[in-house]
């Protein structure tokens, strides 16, 4: 068909946006939450609920984001000082979580 078929040379069809890796880009929907962990770029999909009763008052929840990856190193160590209250998704945190 094309006098250019046949030259090689890199394909210009721009259609490879296909790269599941990325955090999900849907048109309007709000920014990836990120995890926590320190130096993680991870789109959070867990989020654990804690509360330092010497800092917090004890219905106050702070909330550490975690990817697949780093879920269960942030929980070992929320637990490991009593302070880990509950892990949910990251879809079921609530307002008042923060
Ligand atoms: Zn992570």
């Amino acid at each position: 068909m094309s006098i250019f078929a046949g030259l090689g040379g890199p394909d210009p069809t721009p259609d490879r946006h296909h790269d599941a890796h990325d955090a999900p880009d849907g048109p309007d929907g709000p920014a990836a939450p990120l995890c926590s962990a320190r130096g993680c770029r991870a789109t959070a999909t867990w989020a654990h609920r804690w509360n330092n009763p010497r800092l917090h008052a004890p219905e106050r929840r702070k909330v550490w984001l975690a990817c697949d990856e780093h879920r269960s190193s942030l929980a070992d160590f929320l637990g490991a000082r009593g302070f880990l209250r509950d892990t949910v998704a990251v879809g079921d945190l609530t307002s008042q979580d923060g």
